[in-house]
């Protein structure tokens, strides 16, 4: 299996994990957080990876990025594979993939600086030395980069609002020029108005920088405006993945119809007239995941072979791959979001 020129390529990848469970916790379970995952990012372009929480979506994010070890699986970055890398190997190209995370409050250091923090990937990495003017001088310009003033070197995280705090997270991640960016929720906690500037200043150094992200988030609207491409995960597993625009248009598989129908849409006429696709119950255990399509217990089209059979992550059009049973090949998909909708609203 080769990178097939992508940026990074994941192929199959699988994270699980042993819990102890069962009487005095003696039996070993396996958690299926990631249960074997499939896709490739192209460089400067941002795939949005969506689903509820504990879906698996962060640990595919840690796992990719090797902060997890794989169970399983393959990831390649620019044609290397990360999984055969030794320590060594794997610490050199650290620079080239980065993270951000949901809670910059809780990723940056109080007691340090902004300057510290920003400048500290660049001198782990032995890129510049600590102290040093050509430190100072990048600090600069990665706070400029992401709309903050260059004087505020000196300040603490704890001086700065929820939205400033997540720019200091991205001027840090972009500090050693990365390729790759897992964007884990960067802006889940913020405020509705603070989260467009972010996906804003996130667009804009794209453009700059050509870097590209994998942008994951727990509701579609979060991605849309920022993702070229969007993959929905449930219960470890990829339901549906294909470009931003066919997948709210014209989503495959009933549980990205779920998500689809819970978007608002801008103009109110229309939002009133939606029919909301509310799913029943909560996503099953991971650790103990439904036989056949993982989404057959909530699913309102699931039929007798949905329980026996998983069902196969295939494309039914160039570049639109869904895992159900009943998209087809042949006229693209045999349900729509209207049958759905019949089944489960009055
Ligand atoms: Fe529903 Fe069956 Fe499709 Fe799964 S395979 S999404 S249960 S119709």
């Amino acid at each position: 299996m080769s990178s097939n020129g992508s940026l990074v390529r994941v192929v199959n990848l699988k994270k699980h994990f042993p819990v102890a469970g069962g009487f005095l916790g003696r039996q070993v379970r396996l958690v299926k957080a990631v249960d074997g995952i499939d896709f490739d990012i192209q460089q400067h372009e941002t795939l949005g990876l969506v689903g509820e929480s504990g879906c698996g979506k962060s640990t595919a994010g840690r796992a990719i990025l090797q902060l997890y070890a794989p169970t399983s699986g393959q990831v390649f970055l620019r044609g290397r594979e990360l999984t055969q890398l030794n320590a060594d190997e794997l610490r050199s190209l650290r620079p080239k993939m980065q993270m951000i995370f949901q809670d910059p409050y809780a990723s940056l250091n109080p007691r340090h600086p902004v300057g510290k923090i920003i400048g500290e990937p660049l001198v782990i990495h032995r890129v510049m030395k600590r102290g040093s003017r050509e430190l100072k001088d990048r600090v600069a310009e990665l706070l400029d980069l992401v709309g903050m003033d260059p004087a505020y070197v000196r300040r603490f995280p704890h001086e700065f609002s929820g939205g400033q705090r997540q720019r200091i997270m991205i001027a840090r991640a972009l500090s050693l020029n990365p390729d790759f960016i897992v964007c884990d929720e960067p802006i889940s906690a913020l405020d509705v108005s603070i989260q467009a500037q972010v996906v804003n200043l996130m667009q804009d150094l794209q453009e700059r920088l050509g870097v590209a992200y994998l942008f994951i988030a727990h509701d579609l609207s979060m991605v849309k405006h920022i993702s070229h491409r969007i993959a929905v995960m449930y219960l470890g597993k990829l339901m549906e993945l294909t470009g931003r625009n066919e997948l709210f248009d014209d989503p495959l598989h009933p549980y990205t119809q779920s998500l689809n129908s819970a978007v608002p849409v801008p103009n109110p006429k229309l939002e009133r007239r939606r029919r909301r696709f509310i799913l029943k119950g909560e996503p099953p255990s991971p650790a103990n995941p439904p036989s056949g399509c993982v989404f057959h217990p909530r699913c309102p089209l699931a039929v007798e072979e949905c329980i026996k059979l998983v069902p196969e992550f295939r494309a039914v059009r160039p570049g639109h791959y869904v895992a159900c049973h009943l998209a087809d090949e042949a006229s693209g998909s045999k349900i729509s979001v209207d049958t759905v909708l019949a089944s489960v609203v009055d």
